[in-house]
C-alpha cells in the first residue's frame, strides 16, 4: 500500500486503541494487594506412612505457593508439647502426642498471598466427617484422630509454629519469578 491511503492506514494502525482497553495492573512486589505470608504445614505420621507426601506437595505447588523450608523428622517430644500446648487439657491430648510421635513427619513452610487461610481451606475440616471432598482431609482421612496433615490456623500462630519447628537458617528466601508471583513478568 502506497500514497495517501497507505499513510492513512499506517496512521490508523499506529495511533493506538480506539476504545479504552483494560489497563494492565502491575502489582508491585510487597504491595498491599500481594501480602506475603508464611505458614507451617506438616504431613503427620499417618500421611507419611500412606505415602501421601508427594500428593500433598503437588497440591500446594499447583496452587502456586512457594516452598521455603522442608524436612523429614522424628519430632522431639518438646516440640509436640509446645505445638499442642493449648490442647493439653483435652481428653484426646495423650493419644494425640503418641500419634504424632508414632513415626516421622514432613514439616514444611509455604509462602504466598493469603497462604494461611488458603491452606486451611485446602486441608479441610479437622473432623474427617465434616471435611469436604476435594480437600486433603476430605480425600484421605476417615477419623479426626488420623487426619493426615497440620496447617497453622492464623498468621500469628504460623509465626510461632515456624519458629518452633525451623531454625531461620533452614528457611530459604529464594526469588520467585514464576507466573504465580507478583514479580511476573519480571
Ligand atoms: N484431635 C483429635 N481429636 C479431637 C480433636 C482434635 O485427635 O477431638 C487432634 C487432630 O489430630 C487435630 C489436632 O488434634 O488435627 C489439633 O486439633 P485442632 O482443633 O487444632 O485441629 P486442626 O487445627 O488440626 O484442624
Ligand atoms: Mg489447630
Amino acid at each position: 500500500m502506497h500514497g495517501f491511503w497507505g499513510r492513512a492506514a499506517l496512521w490508523w494502525l499506529l495511533s493506538g486503541p480506539r476504545v479504552p482497553g483494560p489497563t494492565p495492573v502491575r502489582h508491585s512486589s510487597g504491595g498491599p494487594s500481594w501480602t506475603q505470608e508464611r505458614t507451617l504445614v506438616a504431613v503427620k505420621p499417618d500421611g507419611v506412612q500412606r505415602r501421601l507426601v508427594g500428593d500433598i506437595i503437588r497440591r500446594f505447588e499447583r496452587r502456586g505457593f512457594k516452598l521455603v523450608g522442608m524436612k523429614l523428622l522424628q519430632t522431639p517430644e518438646n516440640i509436640l508439647t509446645e505445638h499442642y500446648h493449648d490442647l493439653r487439657r483435652k481428653p484426646f491430648y495423650p493419644a494425640l502426642i503418641s500419634y504424632m510421635s508414632s513415626g516421622p513427619v514432613v514439616a514444611m513452610v509455604w509462602e504466598g498471598h493469603n497462604v494461611v487461610r488458603s491452606s486451611r481451606a485446602m486441608i479441610g475440616d479437622t473432623d474427617a466427617a465434616e471435611a469436604a471432598p476435594g480437600t486433603i482431609r476430605g480425600d484421605f482421612s476417615l477419623h479426626i484422630s488420623r487426619n493426615v496433615i497440620h496447617a497453622s490456623d492464623s498468621v500469628e500462630g504460623a509465626q510461632r509454629e515456624i519458629a518452633l519447628w525451623f531454625r531461620s537458617s533452614e528457611l530459604v528466601d529464594w526469588q520467585d519469578r514464576g507466573p504465580h508471583s507478583s514479580n511476573y513478568p519480571a
